[in-house]
């Protein structure tokens, strides 16, 4: 936990220490608070969220008077964490009930870190001493039931797969089956994720649902989202969240960018908690969302 701190400290920091150092000028005029605000944008944090912190923050500045460095940064840990509402449910649901598998949807763009997420998330509960089948229901890649065979193999995680264009809810609902058989304490399942067409994806995602809930309750619907791609990265949740019920979010590749700022974004939009957050390539590069520590990260 200590070493992916770090690792998000690294990429996040530039976007926090800069603010900081805005805020902590010997004249914050029109100029400066504009300045905060460009800052905020250009993280990714949201036109409205950005107005809301600069005025929370001016306000507080005058009333208070106060300036120093300490204060400041405790005011803007505040406001950040007020934007990121510490009081969302962020558990994700993976406890088996009673003889029943918890059930794991993935869905997400193609190229989001999908099928990773997917082999990190098995590996965290394998740890955990837990049983996981994977599904690889992304039957319209062929690398991807490849891909998460690798995983499976890694972690220690039977995979349940098809042939290349089988019917992707087929795949899942034989997943499930199997977490049942086996008496296994969850499955995940690796959805296609192609958006070529609104009514394509609602088809055959929602398809996929209405399948495995023949079988089974889903426990959690977890869309990946790449923290890389800002506002188009949003368009697409917005989609998937009028296609399926979305339970959380996986924000990937935050190691890679300075953006942190969208997991504000991403939950003012959705109204859906990010859980996960990727930090890397590797099987322990995943971690729980932990509002403070992400706000401490980004302010240290
Ligand atoms: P999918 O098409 O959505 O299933 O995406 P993949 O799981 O194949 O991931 C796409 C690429 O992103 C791969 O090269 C992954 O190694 C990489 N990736 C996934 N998650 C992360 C992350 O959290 N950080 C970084 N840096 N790369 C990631």
């Amino acid at each position: 936990l200590v070493r992916l701190r770090a690792r998000l400290a690294r990429s996040q920091n530039v976007f926090g220490q800069g603010l900081l150092s805005l805020l902590s000028s010997d004249q914050l005029d029109e100029d400066a608070w504009e300045e905060i605000e460009d800052t905020l944008v250009t993280a990714d944090v949201g036109v409205t969220a950005a107005a809301q912190i600069v005025e929370s923050l001016r306000t507080k500045v005058k009333v208070l008077g106060t300036r120093t460095s300490a204060d400041i940064r405790a005011l803007l840990r505040t406001e950040l964490l007020a934007q990121i509402n510490p009081e969302l449910d962020r558990v994700v649901h993976t406890e088996p009930r009673g003889e029943s598998p918890a059930v794991v949807l993935v869905v997400g763009v193609n190229g989001t870190g999908k099928t990773t997420s997917c082999g990190k998330l098995a590996r965290v509960l394998v740890g955990d001493g837990r049983s996981v089948v994977l599904g690889a229901a992304d039957t319209f890649r062929a690398a991807a039931a490849d891909q998460l065979e690798t995983w499976g193999g890694r972690v220690g995680a039977p995979v349940v797969r098809r042939d290349e264009g089988a019917d992707p809810a087929s795949v899942a609902f034989d997943a499930v089956s199997r977490g049942i058989e086996d008496a296994a304490d969850a499955v995940i399942v690796d959805t296609a994720g192609r958006l070529h067409t609104k009514t394509g994806l609602m088809d055959e995602l929602g398809k996929v649902k209405r399948v495995v809930e023949k079988r089974s309750q889903v426990d959690e619907v977890l869309l990946v989202l790449d923290a890389t791609t800002g506002q188009n990265g949003l368009r697409q949740a917005r989609v998937f969240a009028e296609v399926v019920n979305i339970t959380g979010i996986v924000l990937t590749k935050l190691d890679g960018t300075a953006k942190g700022g969208i997991v504000i974004q991403v939950q003012r939009e959705l109204g859906v908690p990010v859980k996960l957050v990727g930090l890397g390539e590797g099987p322990d590069d995943l971690a729980p969302f932990d509002p403070e520590g992400f706000v401490d990260a980004i302010l240290e």
